[in-house]
């Protein structure tokens, strides 16, 4: 028999979303009249932007003739998109990102958990605690951990607790680490960094050779105009810093696939002799043989992302969602609950009443609202006693989550 990676028999039992759906599951089966709202797992809800729909199906129409057609395109994404981006995300913010350095991909998911095929074995990596899963469980799978313990750490990994005392951002590390996963605005709690803070990062990880691997999946939810929304907005950054972004959270791409991940020139790391070694050169290695591109059509309907009429498109979508965080941020203090995040972000991070643990919050929720959220717990130890709702939804099923919730 054919022996199986051992490094998935770490894993804690259950990715965290399955269990969720598993609860909800058999709470319908038993009650298949209840009327459930989801603000649990983090997927968007809303219609595609028009500009996008057209640019895909002008794009499907391309590849129906002899001339439009395309094949396989390059690995690192087309020069038109990589240049739209580099130029509407990066230039226009002051960071000096060239197309160059712009490798589209179908999903930040798979990027920041592909990222670990060209890093070395031996590096100390350290995540917030709570953290998004996939940083965790794909160091798992990668060996670069050991077992875990009663409360889901791994042996090997620093954790940085993310709590109310240090406003959900971070300390910086005491001990020296290699690698350092952020994520801002944050997934789960909705915090943000400020530049002083990610500067903070940034003279540390290069006063330790470290990495920042980070992860603005939500960039274009922050609506404070002094905040950054990329690391490069961070002067130092391009010696240290990997960052993700995805069009799945500002343009409804959820579904769709597209994302991209910015690897600097002359961005460096060490090989097991001491010598340099320039990340961009082992991505570009990688993707070009274990990649094969996005969809030219997906690709066409993201770069209508930063046309006139897409951007007012995603800014509109995005006006919506954190429109229903802030019902959701209103309506909780309203009834007397600890509010965080949801000013910057999608997801409002709350205190669980009553000292209720978060999976019995969850349960309580399910059973007497209807309502599904996302249990503290499941994104860390640290994440215990707290709680995740998400804005993704429609204004009608908020109020009436907020409704229910409040006449609890
Ligand atoms: C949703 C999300 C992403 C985006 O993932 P895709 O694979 O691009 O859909 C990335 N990071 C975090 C923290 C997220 O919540």
């Amino acid at each position: 028999m054919a022996q199986v990676n051992g490094n998935y028999l770490k894993l804690k039992a259950g990715y965290l979303f399955p269990e969720i759906a598993r609860r909800v599951k058999a709470f319908c089966d038993a009650n298949p009249e209840a009327p459930i709202i989801r603000l649990g797992i983090g997927d968007v809800t809303e219609p595609l932007p028009e500009a996008c729909r057209n640019a895909m199906k002008a794009a499907i129409d391309e590849m129906g003739s002899r001339e439009g057609f395309h094949g396989y395109g390059p690995e690192q994404g087309y020069p038109w998109l990589r240049e739209a981006i580099a130029k509407n995300d990066f230039q226009s913010r002051g960071c000096q990102i060239t197309a160059e350095e712009i490798f589209v991909s179908d999903g930040s998911k798979c990027d920041s958990s592909n990222i670990l095929d060209i890093l070395g074995e031996g590096n100390r990596i350290a995540v917030t605690d709570p953290v998004y899963p996939v940083y965790v469980d794909s160091n798992v799978m990668a060996g670069r951990t050991g077992d875990a313990d009663e409360v889901g750490r791994y042996g090997g990994l620093t954790y940085l607790p993310i709590t109310a005392a240090n406003s959900f951002t971070a300390e910086i590390p005491t001990e020296k680490v290699d690698l350092i996963y952020l994520c801002f605005p944050n997934n789960p709690t909705g915090a943000v960094a400020t530049k002083s803070q990610l500067q903070g990062w940034v003279d540390y990880a290069r006063a330790n050779d470290a990495l920042i691997l980070f992860d603005a999946a939500y960039e274009a939810f922050i609506q404070d105009p002094e905040l950054p929304h990329s690391i490069y907005e961070i002067s130092g950054a391009r010696e240290c810093a990997i960052e993700f972004r995805s069009f799945s959270k500002n343009a409804g791409f959820t579904g769709t696939r597209c994302a991209l991940t910015v690897v600097p020139r002359g961005l460096m790391g060490t090989a097991a002799n001491g010598e340099k070694v320039e990340l961009w050169a082992l991505w570009n290695r990688r993707q070009c043989t274990k990649f094969n591109g996005v969809s030219y059509i997906v690709q066409r309907g993201a770069e209508a992302v930063y046309s006139l009429e897409g951007q007012g498109q995603v800014k509109a979508l995005v006006a919506f969602y954190m429109q229903n965080a802030a019902i959701i941020r209103r309506e909780l203090t309203a009834a007397g609950i600890e509010v965080f995040g949801g000013e910057q972000a999608p997801y409002v991070w709350l205190k669980t009443p009553k000292n209720f643990d978060s999976w019995a919050f969850f349960d309580h929720l399910l059973g007497n609202a209807h309502v599904v959220g996302t249990p503290g717990s499941g994104f860390g130890a640290a994440g215990e006693g707290y709680f995740r709702l998400s804005a993704f939804n429609s204004l009608a099923n908020v109020d009436e989550a907020m409704r229910r919730i409040r006449a609890l």
